[in-house]
């Protein structure tokens, strides 16, 4: 590829708010066709680089998203890997914390941007917080260092401001234009008047490697929360779920549960028949530490694996995909131990 020429760039608009334009006469909110986006942010004809389109048909509400329409996202980047040298999804805010967690684990390999955005405003109304977030987010995916190597070859969401890996993000605002927060890691980038990367905190792929997709996904995984009073049957039943393989259990503080005796006893009998349980903390930001408490040791010994500071999102994800290719439970539970895309904090395993 010549480091000379234009940078080129993939714009995919999956959905969203994003992507509604206010009809001026009836005030409804309506998906926008990409034909017409020239014309709704006509900053894009300045940018120096190729922009292509890719549009989902029908776009989509996030929280319709689903692991085939990540595997078509995947399939979308795959294809025009080397065409392109980044690649920006537009994508509804209530789910993009999934998606970008999901597409750092299916895209194995990558050493390109790919930059997920979407906004809380319709990019056609007044105060939309869509435009500057489009077009950084443009930018962001074009960026390159002067040996024409990306700046940011990894996934992640940019939002107000702030560019964020997208395996440890989480929505924690449905109201501000600050949607999103990455609890447990620095953010990569702050968008003011110059874009500033914090270059030591953003992943180095070895880009001799090619790109390595995967597709395969197996939703036979819950989200449980635990809470001070949970009963023996409302457990019993969810860990008995027929085909039920995986569970992200969400406890208390640095990874803690009560110490009731069924507790452990029925987490025990769950983990030794295979079930994967991965501990996740309730608190956003920390990490868990079962070997801190005697409430969470308990744990330990039931054979619940820690999440140590992951994402509920990015376990979940990381879950259904080993799943998806079909490991044994004992290999998965080595690899949640495995960090693929900087997922959580390796220094406190
Ligand atoms: N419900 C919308 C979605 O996630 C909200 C948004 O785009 O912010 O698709």
């Amino acid at each position: 590829m010549q480091e000379d020429r234009k940078p080129a760039v993939l714009l995919i608009y999956t959905g969203g708010t994003i992507g509604m334009i206010e009809n001026p006469e009836t005030g409804a909110l309506e998906s926008f066709n990409f034909e017409h986006l020239m014309n709704h942010v006509p900053e894009l004809k300045r940018f120096n680089c190729h922009i292509a389109t890719y549009q989902f048909t029908p776009p989509i509400d996030s929280s319709d998203m689903e692991p085939s329409l990540w595997a078509k996202l995947v399939h979308i980047i795959n294809d025009n890997y080397e065409r392109f040298d980044g690649f920006v999804i537009l994508h509804g805010t209530d789910t993009m914390a999934y998606t970008a967690s999901a597409l750092s684990f299916m895209l194995e390999n990558l050493s390109k941007p790919v930059v997920l955005t979407g906004s809380q405003l319709p990019i056609g109304a007044l105060r939309t917080d869509g435009k500057e977030n489009l077009i950084t987010a443009i930018e962001i995916a074009a960026a390159k260092h002067p040996d024409g190597s990306p700046v940011v070859p990894e996934v992640t969401i940019f939002f107000e401001n702030c560019l964020l890996r997208g395996n440890r993000t989480t929505k924690s605002n449905a109201e501000g234009f600050k949607a999103f927060n990455t609890f447990n890691y620095p953010v990569l980038a702050h968008a003011g008047i110059h874009i500033n990367y914090a270059y030591d905190h953003i992943l180095k792929p070895d880009p001799s490697r090619p790109l390595k997709p995967h597709f395969l996904f197996d939703t036979n995984v819950i989200i449980l929360s635990l809470f001070p009073g949970i009963q023996e049957a409302i457990i019993d039943s969810v860990l008995h779920v027929p085909g039920l393989k995986a569970i992200v259990m969400r406890t208390f503080g640095s990874g803690n549960a009560p110490q009731k005796e069924w507790l452990v006893k029925k987490l025990k009998e769950a983990t030794d028949r295979g079930l994967v349980i991965v501990n996740i903390s309730q608190c956003l930001s920390g990490s868990v530490e079962m070997g801190r408490y005697e409430t969470g040791i308990h744990l330990l010994e039931a054979g619940v694996i820690s999440g140590y500071d992951s994402t509920v999102e990015s376990a979940v994800t990381k879950l259904m995909f080993l799943l998806g290719h079909g490991l044994s439970p004992e290999e998965v539970r080595k690899q949640m131990n495995r960090c693929f895309a900087g997922e959580f904090t390796e220094s406190i395993r």
